[in-house]
């Protein structure tokens, strides 16, 4: 039996599809054609690869193709936002088998909104006629400040009972899977960058919707900073603002121009608006009042990206969230604020754009974290101990 340290490597470049024949990765990774077979056994072994067709050889018996074993893991994801939740099943391959979106209340406890949640994952369990003995690994997504590496929301503003609870412990108990958290932003960032940007080094992705928040992807790795806080540019504060924040402080970047707080600015000119979608709506079917109101909002928050475009000099930034479907007044509102602030050099490249995932953005970058996180050398350790 070869360790997960040995298999690891050879498993990625082949999931990438980098190098699929035993010839190939001899090359990539420099060993020899013997130990290259016998790893490869050990995958085909274990159940983790599966070997087809024929690559084209030069001269010689024809080389047999390798592929990822689709069926080796399934990966469940549950990406909550403040108001709505959207939930994904999808096999090792990253193929989705099943999806939906619901309405939620993400502030109760967390354990009964965890219970709701697996209810509606073994619903799509159930509808593609798979197993839950399956499940190998669960990505949560929170719009919270998460600390990564315990699975674990930290005094978040927008859902104060889930202040230390530990969402792995949840569902420890009910799969044999890894349960990896991370905030709902840097998801979003993960997913657009893996589905639209693969090639960009450098990308923001702003979400704009109930709060506002950012996902940053550094030399094309997500970047969480020290303890998983990196990209809450919701609570930067507006100059010359001094409007009550949920996390106790005033004049937050969200408690200006997020989604509830437009909403709540509307509801006192008259209108009917409770939630960021509402206020998208409004603006959608072309109300005055709510267009100006987003066009405010996507100032300030062009005034807050023009500071961190000079000093992150990303080369797009890509808006998604509920309100991103108002391109016209938000993206336009967001390039005049950042072209008024922010240093020459660091626009020069510099594209702004609408997320083309949309809704999806979060569970295609769950799939992808997911995926890296089995495919690791932990990650595999895990698998090949449950096989064995
Ligand atoms: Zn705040």
């Amino acid at each position: 039996m070869k360790s997960a340290e040995a298999l690891s490597p050879l498993l990625q470049r082949i999931a990438q599809g980098s190098a699929t024949t035993r010839a190939e990765l001899a090359r990539v990774t420099r060993l020899s054609r013997s130990s290259v077979s016998q790893r490869v056994d050990a995958l085909l072994d274990n159940g983790l690869v599966i070997e087809e067709g024929t690559a084209p050889s030069s001269g010689g018996r024809p080389a047999l193709r390798l592929r990822i074993n689709a069926e080796a893991a399934l990966i469940l994801v549950a990406d909550l936002g403040a108001t709505r939740a959207r939930f994904a099943v999808s096999d090792l391959a990253g193929a989705e088998l099943g999806s939906s979106d619901q309405g939620q209340d993400i502030d109760q406890e967390p354990a009964k909104v965890l219970a709701w949640a697996d209810g509606q994952l073994r619903m799509l369990l159930d509808r593609a006629g798979r197993q839950p003995a399956d499940v190998r690994a669960i990505v949560v997504g929170l719009p919270a400040p998460v600390q990564f590496a315990t699975g674990t929301a930290i005094k978040p503003p927008l859902m104060p009972r889930w202040d230390g609870y530990r969402v792995p412990g949840y569902f420890a108990e009910r799969y044999a899977a890894v349960t990896l958290v991370d905030n709902d932003v840097n998801l979003m960032a993960l997913g657009e960058h893996r589905a639209t940007y693969p090639g960009l080094e450098h990308l923001l992705f702003i979400k704009a919707g109930t709060g506002i928040g950012c996902g940053i992807i550094v030399s094309g790795h997500l970047h969480r900073g020290a303890d998983g806080a990196a990209g809450d540019v919701g609570h930067i504060h507006v100059p010359g603002c001094d409007a009550p924040c949920r996390c106790g402080n005033t004049g937050c970047l969200e408690a200006v121009a997020g989604g509830q707080a437009m909403a709540s600015h509307l509801t006192a000119k008259g209108l009917a608006a409770a939630t960021a979608r509402d206020v998208a709506s409004l603006a959608t079917r072309g109300d005055t009042l709510a267009r100006q109101e987003v066009r405010a909002a996507a100032q300030h928050i062009g005034e807050v990206l023009a500071a961190i475009v000079s000093f992150a000099n990303p080369s797009a930034i890509v808006v998604g969230g509920s309100l991103a479907q108002l391109d016209d007044v938000l993206l336009s509102g967001i390039r005049a604020g950042i072209h008024a602030r922010a240093l020459p050099l660091a626009q020069r490249s510099l594209r702004i754009e609408t997320s083309t995932l949309g809704e999806r953005a979060g569970t295609v970058g769950a799939i992808a974290l997911a995926q890296d996180r089995l495919l690791s050398e932990e990650g595999l350790d895990h698998l090949l101990r449950i096989r064995r």
